[in-house]
């Protein structure tokens, strides 16, 4: 198994924390494989993070027996839309990897955002 990669928490990260209820979040969903929660500093009127249960790095970390888990974080976010009353209206789904994107957080989580117009291509 890659280092990046474990099924089991990881025991000083804050995702991590928020899975295991060590720390307190806006849980608006919780699923098998995945929970989400309101994003400490909003972005937009609707930002919420969607995250795997298990620690994955990012993105780039994930391998084909997340296969279950990544179509649960993408119909997870699908639910937070509609309960955001902004799936008709459209919103947006971002991965960050790497420093470059501005990825601060080291466990998988997919960014919904929306409530409002974006503008594209992103700063
Ligand atoms: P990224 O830059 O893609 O790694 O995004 C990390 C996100 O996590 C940022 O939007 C932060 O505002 C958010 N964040 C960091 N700590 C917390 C927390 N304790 N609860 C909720 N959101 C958090
Ligand atoms: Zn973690």
């Amino acid at each position: 198994m890659a280092s990046n990669v474990t099924d089991e928490t990881t025991q000083d990260c804050i995702f991590c924390k928020i899975v295991n209820g060590e720390i307190p979040a806006d849980i608006v969903l919780r699923g098998t494989h995945t929970i989400a929660f309101r994003d400490i500093s909003p972005q937009a009127p609707t930002h919420v993070l969607v995250i795997p249960r298990i620690h994955i790095e990012h993105a780039a970390a994930v391998e084909p027996n997340h296969a279950e888990i990544v179509v649960e974080m993408l119909t997870a976010a699908r639910e937070v839309a509609a309960s955001e009353e902004i799936l008709s209206k459209g919103y947006r789904l971002i991965l960050n990897v790497g420093d470059d994107a501005g990825n601060l957080v080291p466990h998988l989580h997919l960014h919904v955002i929306g409530g409002r117009a974006m503008s594209w291509p992103p700063g």
